[in-house]
């Protein structure tokens, strides 16, 4: 059975894709320095072949035995993350891929880059096809992640054109379930902690932005169909189910029955306007397409969290 890499695996996305890999039988060396990610994610996993490596991916890192796949998943996800770690962002899609993929090239192994959405920016063409190639503010404080992500993507592709890495990069919409930080700030795990606790729910701006939720047993499916795939080119994995924030809050306040009222707040800079992937490549050449619609990926969090978790430390 394969041997798998998996840099972030103790983060929200890294730890459900260690799950399943395991679940298939292959073997994980998850490679997570715990900076915005948990032991508290990987503690459930109890196997001989699952292994965690605390190493700062920033630094030259090394792994002795054999390994099969690399899915590079490190990196500060979360606005509220990246805006108040902007430099270590840049430094692990700079100096964190480049020391990845030349592990991946030591290796001789496939290498997945989680890329997202955001190097879309705030796009002029919707839905977004990855022939896409966006409009980012490069100075703004979103600057840090897109930018980082952007290069990464070419970092990659270079490996592939000149080095002769096998690479595959995949763009990463908007994704939610269990294991979300309470307080990491996306709209999910926020207007959920809101609403179980009947606090007001807070919309950024009028609530007319739009997003497309994919729930993460989707989005993993995706991510390893790709990764087996001998594609090389980005590819998008997201819901291509557009809601509003608003309509997004009304859900929320609708599964768990709270007294939430809405309220409104500035819109942060750089902020979507709207964001929905294009998934027709991820349907011709993968075969894939999401099935957990939002209200049902809901109920699957709430479930699967608890209501303390989802509710997190008081602040
Ligand atoms: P997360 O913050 O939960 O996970 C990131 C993990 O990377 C954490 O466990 C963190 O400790 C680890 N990490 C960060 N810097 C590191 C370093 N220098 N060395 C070693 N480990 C380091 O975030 P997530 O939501 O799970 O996102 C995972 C990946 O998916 C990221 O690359 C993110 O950009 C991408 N992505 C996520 C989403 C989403 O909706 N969750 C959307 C688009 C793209």
């Amino acid at each position: 059975m394969p041997t798998c890499l998996v840099t972030g695996g103790a983060g929200f996305l890294g730890s459900h894709l260690c799950d399943e890999l395991l679940c298939r039988g292959h073997r994980v060396i998850c490679v997570d320095n715990l900076e915005t990610g948990s032991l508290a994610n990987i503690e459930h996993i109890r196997t001989d072949q699952f292994v965690h490596v605390n190493n700062d991916i920033i630094e030259p890192y090394h792994v002795e035995e054999p390994v099969d796949f690399v899915y590079h998943l490190a990196s500060p996800a979360s606005p509220i993350d990246y805006l108040r770690l902007p430099l270590h962002t840049l430094k692990v899609g700079s100096y964190g891929t480049h020391h990845t993929l030349g592990l991946a090239k030591k290796h001789r192994a496939r290498f997945l880059i989680a890329s997202t959405s955001e190097v879309y920016g705030d796009p002029k063409i919707h839905p977004q096809p990855e022939s896409y190639w966006g409009h980012v503010n490069p100075i703004g404080p979103r600057g840090v992640y897109d930018e980082a992500k952007r290069y990464a993507e070419a970092l990659t592709m270079a490996y592939h054109r000149q080095q002769g890495v096998d690479t595959a990069i995949v763009r990463i919409f908007n994704t939610y379930g269990p294991r979300m930080r309470p307080h990491d700030g996306r709209a999910i795990p926020t207007f959920l902690r809101q609403a179980l606790q009947h606090r007001p729910i807070t919309v950024f701006g009028d609530g007319a932005q739009t997003r497309s939720f994919c729930y993460v047993d989707d989005l993993v499916r995706g991510i390893i169909l790709l990764a087996e795939s001998g594609y090389h080119d980005p590819v998008n994995i997201g819901n291509p189910n557009e809601f509003t924030l608003l309509e997004l809050a009304q859900a929320v306040i609708e599964i768990t029955g709270s007294g939430s009222e809405i309220v409104y707040e500035a819109l942060p800079t750089d902020d979507p306007q709207v964001r929905q992937p294009d998934i027709g490549l991820a349907r011709q050449i993968l075969g894939w397409e999401p099935e957990i619609e939002l209200r049902e990926g809901l109920r699957r969090t709430i479930d699967q969290s608890g209501i303390e978790a989802l509710v997190g430390a008081a602040r």
